[in-house]
């Protein structure tokens, strides 16, 4: 521990995964109830930057009172003389694992959606400044990624600081997303996987290729192959793509044996390009998740800082619990928002084409991501609150998921058939199955039976409206 040894509380690996609750936070940095709030690594020039410098802007830990709520940017400048810009998403994504490895402090998701906590308990041991933080990610840092050579830290906590570069933040996580569009999943010989989340989910493995961006929306396809390259140890591995085994799902055999390999067997098998049958797995920092709404055969989208309920009745938190864990559910789906911009978005459930609620302000943040034919289609909570109104709107609108409710109106109708029995004096027996209005159809089926009849007839009747 002589690494830390001047830092008042522990500092290791048993602690990432520690929750804090609201009863035990001194308190909290960012947040949901926190509007500008970010984490973000650049890369400077080796004499641009002073090493193991750690400023503070705004108020420090010691000085905020027990329960209050911060707003809160940290900002991590490297050097060295492999490092390259390239890496700054691969860095900046650490920071989350760093910070969780301090004993009763506690990082959530990324980027601009960053929660962090801080518990009474660490405080009280002396854990209340920004500079015992700051020393603890330097040294983590410089330890884990030895081409880190030089590393300065700047924590703000005033709001308007915040708020400042948190605007510059944006820009910057939106240039580094826009490099990585345009190149296509059938373009590369090889995808990258990710287990940074495993110490939430333990049978999570992100698989990112360039056409599905992680779910944490914090690493692309080149972020992954700068990590694997520079830190081939790490969470970031390379995954060969082998047999392409279904197109439109999206399922490689290099794949599958990935997810088997680091699931340790729990998953078998990967549909990149789906939210049903195999579906990806899904961790817990996911920026949004995909639900369907079976009233309307239809898929919702809510993200994580949409503080109302989803059409569904229910809000993000819930839908996160029932996606999270490293598992496979059907029709819950954990996705990043850089993943909606992409041709592959959930391409084998009917892409945009099935998408039919999201808050206004993703839709926003979309813009002309989504095919310009079906955007007004989609609703908002600002056009409908029930499934029902959500119904009448997709009608209205002539939503393309409505052709799918008549599509299932013609499935459901029997296959007529008369048939006469040759002995016309046995009693006979005739059942009626009317297709109900609802697009339901009625399947039975009998094995192994024995009937006996003379005649069976079976009749298409006209439906009554
Ligand atoms: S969400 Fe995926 S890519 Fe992002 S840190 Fe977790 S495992 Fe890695």
């Amino acid at each position: 521990m002589s690494m830390f040894e001047d830092i008042p509380v522990d500092v290791g690996v048993i602690y990432e995964g520690e929750r804090i609750r609201g009863p035990d936070m001194f308190v909290e940095l960012g947040g949901p109830k926190i509007e500008n709030k970010f984490e973000l690594v650049r890369t400077r020039e080796i004499d641009d930057i002073e090493d193991g410098k750690i400023a503070v802007i705004g108020t420090d830990i010691k000085a905020m009172e027990e329960g209050s709520r911060w707003p809160l940017g940290i900002f991590i400048e490297v050097a060295g003389k492999q490092v390259e810009e390239e890496l700054e998403g691969v860095f900046e994504r650490r920071i989350h694992e760093y910070c969780n490895f301090i004993e009763g402090f506690m990082h959530l998701n990324q980027r601009y959606d960053i929660w962090l906590r801080l518990s009474k308990r660490s405080v009280k041991k002396g854990l209340n400044s920004f500079n015992l933080i700051g020393k603890v990610l330097q040294r983590l840092f410089k330890s884990e990624l030895p081409i880190i050579e030089k590393i300065q830290v700047t924590f703000i906590t005033d709001p308007d600081g915040v708020k400042e570069k948190w605007e510059e933040a944006l820009k910057i996580y939106e240039a580094r997303d826009a490099r990585a569009r345009g190149l296509k999943d059938e373009e590369v010989d090889s995808f990258y996987g990710c287990s940074l989340c495993q110490s939430f989910a333990p049978t999570h493995v992100c698989i990112i290729t360039p056409q599905r961006y992680s779910n944490c929306g914090a690493i692309s396809w080149f972020d992954g192959r700068a990590a694997a390259r520079i830190d081939p140890k790490g969470p970031l591995f390379k995954i060969e793509k082998g047999e392409l085994l279904d197109p439109i799902k999206g399922e490689f055999s290099g794949g599958n044996d990935a997810v088997k390999d680091k699931s340790l067997g729990e998953i078998t098998r990967v549909h990149l390009y789906t939210a049903f049958d195999y579906p990806h797995t899904s961790c817990g920092c996911f920026e949004a998740t995909a639900f369907y709404i079976p009233e309307v055969d239809g898929m919702g989208i809510v993200h994580r800082d949409f503080k109302g309920v989803a059409v569904n009745g229910l809000p993000f938190s819930t839908m996160a619990d029932s996606t999270a864990g490293g598992r496979q559910v059907d029709g819950f789906h954990g996705l990043s928002i850089e993943y909606m911009r992409s041709p592959k978005f959930l391409q084998a459930d009917g892409g945009w084409n099935r998408i039919v609620w999201m808050p206004s302000s993703v839709k926003e943040r979309l813009g002309e991501f989504m095919p310009e034919d079906i955007a007004d289609k989609i609703a908002t909570e600002k056009d409908v609150e029930t499934v029902d109104e959500l119904k009448t709107f997709l009608e209205t609108k002539a939503h393309p998921v409505v052709e799918r409710w008549e599509a299932l109106v013609v499935e459901a109708e029997p296959e007529v058939e008369e048939v006469v029995a040759e002995d016309p004096v046995t009693p006979t027996i005739a059942t009626t199955i009317p297709v109900t209005a609802s697009g339901l159809g009625l399947k039975i089926i009998l094995k192994g039976a024995k009937i006996h009849a003379n005649k069976i007839i079976i009749r298409l009747v006209e439906k009554k409206r």
